[in-house]
């Protein structure tokens, strides 16, 4: 599949839609998602082109995973988690929406359900929590 830079992470990556910035290094950048399956559910993205796990090199994963990391601890310090799910879908099959490689980080508690997909979720909450996560990240 060829990467389409009109995709809208590529829009958020040069600044022409708004987002919720928790983190960014050189390489990365983390934002919540709009439409949260659970409190804190926040995506990786790398800075460079790249539409999913098919086509990524080796030093974007890497990159991805270092921030991964960072703001899974960070998650887990933020929400008081019991745990993390780490999603990635790959090509409109494997559940992908938006091409342009991402993880979906989610901080989870004992017994807690994930919630439906597609629900756009309160943009005031959504705030709250990326500035907690930011936070948590010292
Ligand atoms: P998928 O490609 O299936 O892994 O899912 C794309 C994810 O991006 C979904 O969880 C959406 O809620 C999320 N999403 C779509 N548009 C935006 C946006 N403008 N800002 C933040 N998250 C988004």
């Amino acid at each position: 599949m060829r990467y389409d830079s009109d995709n809208i992470f590529a829009k958020i990556l040069r600044g022409e839609i708004p987002s919720f910035k928790v983190y960014e290094d050189d390489k990365t950048l983390c934002f919540m998602d709009i439409m949260p399956r659970v409190p804190g559910h926040c995506l990786v993205i790398p800075k460079t082109s790249c539409v999913n796990i098919l086509d990524a090199t080796p030093a974007q994963l890497s990159a991805c995973m270092e921030t991964v990391n960072k703001v899974a601890n960070g998650a887990m310090k933020a929400f008081d988690a019991d745990g993390i799910t780490l999603q990635q879908f790959s090509e409109a099959a494997g559940g992908q929406e938006v091409f342009h490689l991402h993880f979906h980080i989610l901080p989870r508690h004992e017994g807690q359900k994930v919630g439906p997909h597609g629900v756009m979720g309160d943009m005031d909450e959504i705030k709250a929590n990326g500035e907690k996560l930011t936070a948590a990240l010292g």
